[in-house]
């Protein structure tokens, strides 16, 4: 692995020259800005934790491509014991950072889109597999960061890429030459754009056959010529402009992934670089993989978010005189079953995986479908129990500058104090990080990220397996299964 540290990771990133703007203005270094160097820093872990030998088990695999050590966000998930070590460490990663680590859209899109255009080559003799391959093992060796860049803009939702007024709203294709393709439109809400490497563009939907210019998988570095990206705009996020570090609740690492537009204005991507080019009866098997190996995610990055919270109010409330109090448990422990919950369907998806043609592993898609929509709903619980625990002055209490003023210092220390022993400042950090931690901007990726809730009930409905559950009943009941009658043909 070329980057092996944190450090190095970070370094990296100033050797880029991306085009990102943020709040109107150019951002000229990512690493230092303090709008984007708290995500730099969530991502920098993914890259720490390989050296640390308590985690370097998880953190790492070997290649089966090449057989060299990599970092496991490069990694084809080569058995079950692969997709168990990624939930994992994403759990590990979700505790350490409190917030999104950003690295594993890129993973999971790897995944899927390896296994997927095994079987394009397969159908259509193609050569998609071996150039996939070859930028796989550039990544690998290089252990870069690669955003998993899906989500189109849609415009108007009810209707599909090609009944579009602006065909832009969904990336597309707009010139083949012989050595590569020129594409335009943009992708939204790509976390860790900002502070990656690389981009997999890959389509967002089941495309028909009319739409072969949407159906495009290709790579791009981030400073590709005509790539731009608009950092997005969070809750509170000019507490970071002005440096305040106990108003922030985190200050060393983001709220969410740092999101960010990524535009493509005619951005050529050379041949060897294109993964598949029109073959839109395989759009739907790609994106169900990606969007199942990122469901299973949930239950394991998200469980490390909420065991932080349920620590913060855990103390809170012995800051507050309050953590003995029957109720205050009971509420502790319905935020850690709902927590281990969720941990156990993305345990259960993983244990459950199979092998693909391509001989990666996929995990159980029903489980995953499951895992997801859970989160959609317990996380939003967790956060509700946390700030019914908390209190009202996690959105009230007094700004730090109050709290380090000269003049009404005395008054924020003696009335947001709560039991003699521990300091004010404490109540106030762990305030603030629940806070960050339940409000604005920090909740809506366990709603809306890997999908909408509705996109989960569509799989789960889907793969109900319901005649077979009829038939079971019918057994049962001792209905006799009647052969379906033949249609007359007129
Ligand atoms: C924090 C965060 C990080 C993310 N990171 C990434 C990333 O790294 N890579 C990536 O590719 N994506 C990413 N996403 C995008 C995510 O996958 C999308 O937000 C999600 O798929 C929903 O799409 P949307 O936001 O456009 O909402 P919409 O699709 O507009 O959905 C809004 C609502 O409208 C409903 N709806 C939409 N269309 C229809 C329709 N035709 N018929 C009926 N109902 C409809 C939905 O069910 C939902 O209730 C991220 C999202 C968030 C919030």
């Amino acid at each position: 692995m070329k980057i092996n540290t944190g450090a190095e990771y970070i370094e990296s990133l100033r050797k880029l020259n991306p085009k990102i703007y943020y709040k109107g203005k150019r951002i000229e270094d990512v690493t230092k800005h303090p709008a984007t160097s708290p995500h730099v820093r969530a991502a920098a872990m993914t890259y720490a934790l390989s050296n640390q030998k308590k985690y370097r088990d998880l953190a790492t695999a070997i290649s089966h491509l090449t057989r060299r050590r990599i970092s496991r966000f490069t990694h084809v998930h080569q058995n079950v014991e692969d997709l168990i070590k990624k939930i994992k460490l994403l759990r590990i990663l979700g505790q350490k950072t409190g917030t999104c680590f950003q690295r594993c859209v890129g993973f999971d899109g790897i995944n899927a889109v390896y296994s997927v255009v095994f079987e394009i080559d397969q159908k259509h003799g193609t050569d998609y597999f071996e150039r996939f391959k070859k930028w796989l093992r550039y990544i690998q060796d290089e252990n870069l960061m690669v955003v998993g860049a899906m989500t189109d803009p849609k415009g108007d939702r009810s209707k599909g890429p090609t009944d579009q007024d602006d065909p832009d709203q969904y990336l597309h294709v707009v010139d083949r030459r012989d050595d590569g393709i020129v594409i335009r439109g943009a992708k939204l809400h790509m976390t860790g754009a900002i502070n990656s490497h690389e981009i997999l563009v890959m389509p967002t939907t089941a495309l028909d056959e009319n739409a072969k210019d949407y159906a495009i998988v290709g790579a791009i570095p981030i400073d590709a010529p005509g790539v731009t990206l608009i950092f997005g705009r969070q809750a509170s996020d000019d507490r970071r402009d002005k440096r305040e570090y106990i108003d922030v609740g985190k200050s060393k690492f983001g709220v969410v992934g740092g999101e960010a537009v990524i535009a493509f204005d005619d951005v050529f991507i050379p041949k060897d670089r294109v993964f598949i080019d029109g073959e839109t009866s395989f759009t739907g098997i790609l994106v169900y993989r990606f969007a199942a190996h990122h469901r299973a995610n949930y239950g394991a990055c998200k469980t490390g978010l909420m065991d932080v919270l349920t620590g913060a109010v855990s103390y809170l409330a012995q800051i507050q005189g309050t953590a003995k109090r029957s109720h205050i448990k009971d509420k502790v422990t319905e935020m850690i079953h709902l927590c281990e919950t969720l941990y156990s369907s993305s345990i259960a998806c993983s244990v459950e995986g199979c092998q693909t043609p391509s001989g990666a592993y996929m995990v159980d898609t029903m489980l995953a479908n499951v895992c997801k929509q859970n989160v959609t709903r317990f996380h939003f619980e967790v956060a509700r129990l946390a700030t019914d625990i908390a209190g009202g002055f996690i959105a009230t209490m007094p700004s730090e500058y109050d709290l380090k003023s000269e003049e009404v210092g005395h008054i924020v220390r003696k009335y947001f104090s709560g039991v003699s022993e521990i300091p004010v400042e404490d109540r106030i950090k762990i305030g603030r990080l629940i806070e960050a931690m339940t409000g604005g901007t920090a909740m809506v990726e366990s709603m809306h990220g890997a999908g909408s809730p509705q996109a989960q009930r569509i799989m789960i409905f889907r793969e109900g397996k319901l005649d077979e559950k009829i038939k079971l009943a019918k057994a049962l009941a001792n209905i006799p299964n009647k052969k379906k009658k033949e249609k007359k043909s007129d």
